[in-house]
């Protein structure tokens, strides 16, 4: 057990939590981040990122995540490699365990971000970054006049297809059933575009291609009905799937919504316990994007920064 008693404790280190971190290292609190299971978060799985200010000739997601951290190494936030096991937001301080390390403060800021769900295929891991994206926001500029797959068939499959033709000369739909759960407006949105078409009833059982040699060259489709297979060669997967909220160490100790994502006061990143703040994908299912997950870093840092002054421990 750790005696001293931080001012606040950050876990997670993508662009929120380490937006977070320099916020509070430059307001002296001495930030204590624990990086956990992904250091850098989400964009140390992407390559190019070319939507993050200040960077015209764009920059590598793993590139840009190092600078976050230098960042708020330069202001002496403590940045460690640690996983955090548990919590115990009962009563100040709070108490953080990561192994066998138990560490108390007064505040705490949850930036653990979300998991995009995938196949769990080992050629989509091998790809991921190299023509299979999780992400076409992010990665659809990459496709211009390219043949690209979709899959999924809720609201971020339309979205995303729909945004996918702005790009790609072709987007096709994979989705492993008959129908779709999206809602009508969104699919009829996809379904009238003349560049969309959809493969029904189908699972992408491989995906092809070397990502040291062109990336990704195609797939292997299976029919769920038939149980048929076949190949189509495509330049880009984009999975949508949904995502999923790490928010496993606040069940029960924080107000989720239905989905798992941790609920904040809104116009600010308050949750249902005073003290502690949540910024970044673990409470936005909307944008989802580095920069709004900064933003809201930055307003973690700041609402900690009020909470602590306003709220001396005994
Ligand atoms: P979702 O609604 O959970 O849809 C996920 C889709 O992926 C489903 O069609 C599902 O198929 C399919 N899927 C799941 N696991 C799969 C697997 N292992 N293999 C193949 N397919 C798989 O997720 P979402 O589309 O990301 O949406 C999440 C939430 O955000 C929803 O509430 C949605 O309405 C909302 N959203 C809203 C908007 C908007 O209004 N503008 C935009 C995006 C998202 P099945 O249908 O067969 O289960």
């Amino acid at each position: 057990m750790n005696t001293t008693i931080q001012k606040v404790i950050i876990i997670g280190s993508g662009p929120a939590g380490l937006t977070a971190a320099i916020y509070a290292a430059r307001a002296n609190l001495k930030p204590l981040v624990f990086e956990g299971l992904q250091p850098g978060g989400q964009l140390t799985i992407t390559t190019d990122v070319e939507n993050f200010p200040g960077f015209p000739q764009g920059i590598m997601g793993p590139e840009l995540m190092d600078l976050f951290r230098k960042q708020a190494q330069r202001f002496e936030a403590d940045t460690q490699f640690k996983i955090v096991d548990e919590v115990d937001i009962s009563s100040r301080p709070f108490k953080v365990r990561t192994g066998e390390e138990e560490y108390l403060t007064e505040s705490i800021i949850i930036s653990t971000g979300a998991t995009a769900k995938l196949l769990g295929l080992e050629s989509e891991t091998k790809l991921m970054g190299h023509g299979v994206s999780a992400c076409a926001t992010c990665d659809g500029f990459f496709f211009k006049d390219k043949k690209v797959l979709i899959v999924g068939g809720g609201d971020s499959a339309m979205e995303e297809a729909t945004f996918l033709t702005k790009f790609a000369s072709s987007v096709s739909i994979v989705h492993r059933r008959d129908e779709f759960r999206a809602s009508k407006i969104m699919q009829d949105r996809a379904l009238n575009n003349p560049k969309i078409d959809v493969i029904w009833n189908a699972n992408i059982e491989d995906m092809l291609g070397e990502p040291g040699n062109g990336g990704l060259t195609g797939v292997i489709l299976k029919n769920t009905v038939t149980g048929e297979t076949s190949q189509m060669d495509c330049d880009g997967v984009f999975m949508a799937i949904g995502h999923k909220p790490n928010s496993e160490l606040f069940n029960g100790k924080l107000n989720l919504d239905e989905n798992g994502y941790i609920k904040t006061e809104p116009g600010t990143t308050k949750t249902s316990v005073p003290g502690v703040f949540a910024s970044g994908d673990i409470q936005d299912h909307v944008y989802r994007q580095a920069v709004t997950a900064a933003g809201s870093g930055c307003m973690a840092a700041l609402d900690a920064e009020h909470f602590l002054e306003n709220n001396p421990l005994e």
